[in-house]
């Protein structure tokens, strides 16, 4: 990237498609016309040639390394979105199952998936934060785990809302796990769970491609009449390659991962890093004196997607478009929720924050 068009770059606070590390698109543009060592551009590289499946396999080493995946777990990388998934889960886990999946609703997310559940099956909203309009999460003890459930959903992350799961739950049955939007921020014990999943395009990537890793026992549910498409076993016998897999997709987020391996350090470090960075922001909600009110109750507080409201809607208006006059982008809160909205995923640099946090406290002098 030349640098006038690198010092063009406003920070992305956008929910997704968001912002990519700078290294990560740097080196994307300089391997755009050939990819070292194999003559030709990713883009123009049959998915079956030994370009690609080097890429290929060195995504999926390098997401075990990072999430410290156990051997009985299968790494796939399909199309379709998350809201796939919605579908796929159901179908694969579901079908054939006498008992009702659980769901915990916490937000838009969570709530979109189980209606797409039902369609296919029987399910079982376990907890429900509708009425306190999603500002919080359950404990353990706020809901009835059945032990028999083929699985208990979950989002980690309500991207819409700004509510997140720190913990990850030791249940009877299989944890399902909708990661989209948090997906590589900590570390994850992956043996709590049967399946994880998330799009790229939030956190690890750009959009095209949905990383699922599933516990190898439950592929044993995949009926054989499910449409080839989808079957999770002919994804993971054919080894993502059942189709013609999304090759751009799939290298950006191996960029991704090996940034995070190599530059970040880990997700330990990863981790840290987005604590200090949604605390800049946190901390001037709260030493607001009432002005920003998060909605997010603070036990439940997102790293990635922070919520706030301002005292009007014309000032939240106001609020969103200085912020973009200023290089702050994206922050209009999702329409269901209003108000404001920063997602600080994984690539939002610290400077990025901090200008937020300035501008924030700026405007509240001067609109108070
Ligand atoms: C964005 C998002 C989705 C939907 O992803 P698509 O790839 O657009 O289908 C699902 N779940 C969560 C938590 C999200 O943030």
């Amino acid at each position: 990237m030349s640098t006038t068009v690198a010092q063009e770059r406003v920070y992305n606070f956008s929910p997704g498609p968001a912002v990519l590390p700078v290294s990560v698109l740097q080196q994307a543009q300089r391997d755009l016309m050939c990819l070292p060592g194999y003559g030709m551009s990713i883009l123009e590289m049959s998915h079956r040639a030994p370009g690609f499946l080097d890429i290929l396999a060195a995504a999926k080493h390098n997401l075990k390394e990072l999430l410290r995946i156990p051997d009985n777990y299968k790494i796939i990388f399909l199309q379709g979105g998350s809201r796939l998934q919605f579908s796929m889960i159901p179908m694969n886990l579901l079908r054939g199952q006498s008992q009702p999946a659980d769901y915990l609703i916490t937000g838009s997310w969570s709530k979109m998936a189980l209606d797409e559940a039902k369609r296919e099956g029987l399910a079982r909203v376990a907890w429900d934060g509708k009425s306190t309009n999603y500002d919080r999460l359950p404990t353990l003890a706020d809901w009835q785990p059945n032990k028999d459930a083929p699985y208990t959903y979950l989002c980690s992350n309500e991207t819409i809302q700004g509510v997140q799961f720190d913990t990850d739950f030791d249940l009877k049955s299989p944890v399902v796990a909708d990661c989209s939007s948090d997906f590589l921020h900590r570390p994850l014990d992956v043996a709590k769970y049967g399946l994880i999943y998330a799009c790229a395009q939030k956190n690890a990537g750009p959009a095209g491609v949905t990383a699922v890793i599933i516990r190898e026992d439950l592929l044993a549910r995949s009926q054989d009449n499910l449409p080839g498409y989808m079957n999770y076993t002919g994804h993971v016998k054919e080894d993502s390659l059942y189709n013609t897999p999304p090759t751009f997709a799939i290298y950006l987020m191996g960029l991704v991962l090996r940034w995070l391996k190599d530059d970040v350090g880990g997700l330990e470090k990863m981790h840290a890093f987005n604590q200090e960075k949604a605390k800049l922001l946190y901390d001037v909600i709260d030493g607001s004196g009432g002005y920003f009110k998060g909605h997010a109750q603070p036990a439940n507080r997102s790293l990635m997607n922070v919520t706030f409201r301002l005292p009007s809607e014309d000032l939240e208006k106001k609020f969103c478009k200085e912020g973009e006059k200023r290089g702050l982008d994206g922050l209009k809160g999702h329409r269901s929720v209003g108000g404001v909205r920063a997602s600080i995923y994984n690539a939002m640099p610290l400077e990025g924050v901090k200008q937020l946090a300035e501008f924030m406290k700026e405007f509240q002098q001067q609109n108070g």
